[in-house]
């Protein structure tokens, strides 16, 4: 890896350079795992009610900074300003206080018969994240890291780094002591992967892209490190017959617009019965007619601009390839429209009577590009919402809760919403399949990092 080279970066809505974070050189990766592993010592030692209080402050910290914290993540990513403020900002003090509220239980006591079990914090955390939620993500793997009693060498995305600088200061500022969180910044190829092979690591937690994914469990597996892996996504909304087509669709829309369609868990796949298709398709064309890009400082954008260059000519190159293999385009272009002089931005698209095996259907675009996918009947909603290989998120719409909680419970997914229901941070986050392993947020990411000890009592100890 090149020590020290400078990485620049860039506001994708202007094309302008807004700062320059240095990439690490083996000497400092080492360094910041070696500062790890020494404050491991003290802090997995520190009272329950000690790392409350420090989460309590780290809480109230961004609550105070969420405007800034905001502001900056729009210029970074190019995240509409109103949608910076509402999620990328404000997710992550929701992040902290659930894993918070975990800690102000009291431990629960386990026994299996003469054996307490016993849960210990798992050690040094190599922690690499992505830009899309560059906050949220590297929050999502702090606080509950923290919270357990570990510590954390943390390498944000190269793409978008700024927020991560910002929330350093914010750690101290709240008395997280020295060596607890530590930063490096780098590519994956050269920081990522010094990072994620070092010996020192006892726990690689990785979010990002399925490829990357595989790579980093393979690193991992050497050293051999415990692996909880966040990847992609192709997650499915799927509308029965008996719904509201009108909110299901409209919804459908701006959860798969949502941060351009740069969200992990976008419902990216609508799956409607083929009677209503037509008419879905008018509403679906309609609401991304809604989505015009523009400036993401106005408080009134919806979409912003794709993150770079290279993600607008990926979209775009798949865009093209769909229509190309024949799939209908309902709405959207393929050149990307007429568009600001500057920036990355691009149209939102809706694809039509798409078959669920088409590649489109079945590959994660991280753009805005919607799906549509008429089936017959429950079976082949079902079937088509498993036909691809991820499985993160997704969404049933019913009018009867009960037909679409077995639904539910039949999509190979980790987490799925009935009827538009709110994002809950406390509740376990996480896939199946090619979208990774082990869970995020609350006491389920807490539970990440921890190990179990079983201590045996003589006969006559036990409980
Ligand atoms: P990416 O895989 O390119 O990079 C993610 C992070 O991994 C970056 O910090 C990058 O520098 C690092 N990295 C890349 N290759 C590496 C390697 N070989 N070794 C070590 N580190 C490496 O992903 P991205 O483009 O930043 O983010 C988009 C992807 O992230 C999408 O696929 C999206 O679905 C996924 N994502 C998943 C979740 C989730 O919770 N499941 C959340 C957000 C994003």
């Amino acid at each position: 890896m090149a020590g020290n080279e400078p990485i620049e970066v860039e506001n994708p809505a202007t094309e302008e350079r807004i700062g320059t974070v240095h990439c690490a050189d083996p000497a400092l990766v080492d360094a910041a795992v070696t500062a790890a592993r020494e404050a491991f010592a003290e802090w997995s030692q520190t009272p329950r009610a000690d790392r409350a209080k420090v989460l309590g402050a780290l809480s109230s910290l961004i609550g105070d900074r969420e405007e800034e914290l905001a502001q900056t993540i729009t210029r970074d990513v190019g995240s509409p300003i109103t949608l910076a403020r509402r999620i990328q900002a404000a997710l992550p003090k929701a992040d902290v206080d659930a894993c918070r509220a975990v800690l102000d239980e009291p431990e629960a006591q386990e026994w299996i018969g003469h054996s307490q079990v016993v849960r210990e914090p798992a050690g040094v955390v190599a922690a690499v994240t992505p830009w899309n939620y560059p906050l949220h993500q590297a929050v999502l793997k702090i606080a509950p890291a923290i919270a357990a009693g570990c510590t954390v060498v943390l390498k944000p995305s190269e793409v978008a780094p700024l927020a991560t600088e910002a929330l350093m200061d914010l750690l101290v500022a709240a008395g997280v002591p020295h060596g607890v969180v530590n930063l490096v910044h780098g590519t994956g190829s050269s920081v990522g992967e010094a990072l994620v092979g070092h010996p020192g690591i006892d726990v690689v937690s990785f979010t990002g892209s399925t490829g990357a994914g595989r790579r980093v469990a393979a690193l991992a597996a050497a050293t051999p490190a415990k692996v909880v892996l966040e990847l992609g996504g192709k997650s499915a909304s799927v509308v029965l017959d008996d719904a509201d087509l009108t909110a299901a669709v409209k919804v459908t829309v701006a959860n798969c617009y949502l941060n351009g369609g740069q969200t992990c868990s976008a419902w990216t796949r609508l799956i409607v019965p083929r009677h209503r298709h037509d008419e879905a398709v008018d509403i679906a064309a309609a609401q991304a007619a809604r989505f015009a890009p523009g400036d993401p400082t106005d408080p009134a954008a919806r979409l912003g601009p794709l993150v770079s260059s290279a993600q607008r000519e990926r979209v775009l190159g798949m865009v093209r390839a769909a229509v190309a293999d024949g799939t209908r385009l309902a709405f959207g272009r393929t050149d990307g429209g007429s568009l600001p002089d500057r920036g990355h931005f691009v149209t939102p698209v809706v694809f039509s009577g798409v078959d669920p095996t088409a590649r489109i259907a079945q590959e994660e675009v991280f753009g805005p590009v919607l799906v549509i996918i008429p089936v017959d009947g429950e079976e082949e909603a079902v079937a088509a919402a498993n036909a691809v290989p991820y499985g993160l998120h997704g969404a049933v719409w019913s009018a009867d809760e009960g037909r679409a909680v077995a639904v539910a419970a039949r999509m190979r997914t980790g987490q799925v919403d009935l009827n538009g229901a709110a994002h809950n941070p406390a509740a376990p986050f996480g896939g199946v399949g090619a979208s990774g392993l082990g869970r995020e947020s609350g006491a389920y990411g807490i539970a990440e990092y921890t190990t179990t000890k079983a201590i045996q009592f003589p006969a006559g100890r036990a409980s």
